[in-house]
């Protein structure tokens, strides 16, 4: 066991020499703003020149402006955290992106967390043009989760961003949650920190947030936000999926995928053998069929090219990270290559591009999808 000091509310590890955080417990550091425990080496500095408790920037802001940061964690203590849901009794709150379901999946979740209901929240709902029916939205969720064996007490969308559903997701989680705790759990960039902001200021209102945690160390950045004396609301770090888009890259370009504004559907009339580029991120061939019509939901960011398909290798090898970007700059090499995954369309369906958007297919035909291996691409029937 380490052994641990105390002074000034100050927690210090004697047997390597680190730091604390006085709110959710973890180990104080200053290389890595997006990871747990970052704090800025000139606060940390000033903190301890002045004697004052340790809090990492995420705690500091949190009681200070009742504002929450992200913060992630790597697969193994994200898995630990998990683990340790299951031995509580409490509500998991299932945060997941519905612009990118497969992205937002933990796998093996129901194993994590034991027995404990789960309220399914899908967010980014102002994506959705307002003629997807909100019906099949939340059907298509339902039966997706039941693929990853999750069986949700319930399932409801809204909007952090635009504060769409989030009284009722209140409402919700106090109804599920019977006075016990509710963990939020979710991937990175669904939109955690921004639901839990919202939600904050449902629960406070005004009142000061307050975090803590029992034991340095053993919380693994986790915060909690009281609902009550004996309850609370709490949140735990998110994980970088390799399953995302975001996850191939850099920082800027993740903030051109990500999506704010509801999507603007863009119509291509197609003839057998045409390509349509989205950036240099994917790439779709419309190979065989009919005079096609296909619709593309995609961030307004990304620009479509479409070229003939005997030209579209050579196009692609020609303007990558230039006339079709993102990726930009060093990040075309690291770019990983394309993969072919081939649908045949009989009825009129989308095609997923895990956080990328959909392609809607009027009539039968045959799509030819290029894009990273780990990026989930699957057909559904179209929700429009
Ligand atoms: P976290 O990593 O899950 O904590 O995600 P953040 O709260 O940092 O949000 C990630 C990105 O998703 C940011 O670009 C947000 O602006 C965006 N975002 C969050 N909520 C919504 C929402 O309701 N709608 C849309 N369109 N974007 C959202």
């Amino acid at each position: 066991m380490e052994k641990i000091t105390q002074r000034n509310g100050r927690r210090k590890s004697m047997t390597e020499n680190h730091y604390f955080c006085m709110g959710c417990g973890a180990t104080i550091q200053t290389e890595n703003h997006e990871e747990i425990g970052y704090t800025p080496t000139s606060v940390l500095t000033k903190m301890l020149e002045q004697e004052e408790p340790v809090y990492c920037q995420r705690c500091f802001r949190l009681r200070n402006y009742n504002e929450l940061q992200p913060a992630s964690l790597s697969d193994d203590d994200f898995l630990k955290m998990l683990s340790s849901i299951a031995e509580e009794d409490a509500l998991v709150v299932y945060v997941v992106d519905l612009f990118d379901l497969y992205g937002s999946m933990i796998s093996g979740l129901k194993r994590f967390i034991g027995n404990n209901p789960v309220l399914f929240v899908a967010n980014k709902v102002d994506l959705y043009p307002k003629s997807v029916n909100r019906n099949r939205l939340k059907n298509w969720i339902e039966r997706f989760a039941k693929e990853y064996g999750i069986r949700p007490v319930d399932t409801i969308l809204v909007s952090a961003n635009k504060r769409i559903q989030i009284d009722e997701l209140l409402d919700k989680i106090n109804e599920y949650r019977q006075g016990k705790d509710a963990y939020v759990v979710g991937v990175t960039n669904v939109g955690k920190s921004t639901l839990i902001n919202k939600l904050i200021q449902s629960i406070g209102g005004t009142k000061d947030v307050i975090t803590t945690s029992q034991f340095p160390g053993t919380t693994l950045g986790q915060i909690d936000i009281p609902f009550d004396e004996e309850s609370s609301l709490i949140d735990t770090p998110g994980i970088i999926h390799r399953h995302q888009i975001a996850h191939y890259l850099a920082e800027k370009e993740v903030k051109k995928v990500l999506p704010q504004k509801e999507l603007q559907p863009k119509t291509f009339q197609l003839n057998a053998e045409q390509t349509i580029f989205f950036g240099g991120l994917v790439r779709v061939d419309y190979t065989k069929g009919e005079r096609n019509s296909l619709t593309f939901y995609t961030p307004q960011t990304i620009e479509l090219h479409r070229t003939k398909l005997e030209k579209a290798d050579e196009f692609y090898a020609r303007h990558n990270g230039t006339i079709l970007t993102p990726p930009t700059g060093d990040n075309v090499k690291q770019y990983p290559t394309l993969h072919k995954t081939v649908f045949s369309v009989k009825e009129k369906s989308d095609i997923v591009i895990a956080g990328l958007g959909w392609v809607t297919i009027q009539k039968p035909g045959t799509i030819e999808v290029w894009s990273p291996k780990e990026v989930d691409v699957i057909k559904r029937p179209s929700i429009i």
